[in-house]
């Protein structure tokens, strides 16, 4: 699932320090921590498969350019059904 390119962006993405295959530091990642990436990669995707689907139910009720706040209520409820 990580090659060492995932790994790297990983660890730039989630750690929040830059790291790189060619610079000086150790190349290795202890199980514990390579777990904690593997968790974190799953999170990242399943919110933005999430968020993705938040939207996409957004666009659809600002199209219908209501100002009713109902309708967005229901049509959220309705969406559900597709998890
Ligand atoms: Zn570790």
């Amino acid at each position: 699932m990580l090659d060492s390119n995932n790994i790297a962006e990983a660890i730039r993405t989630f750690g929040g320090i830059e790291v790189s295959e060619n610079d000086d530091y150790p190349k290795y990642l202890c199980t514990t921590c390579h777990n904690f990436l593997q968790n974190a990669l799953a999170f990242r995707k399943s919110a933005q498969e999430t968020d993705t689907l938040l939207r996409q139910t957004t666009i659809l009720d600002s199209s219908e350019e209501s100002d009713e706040v109902d309708d967005a209520d229901h049509n959220l409820e309705d969406e559900e059904s597709d998890y």
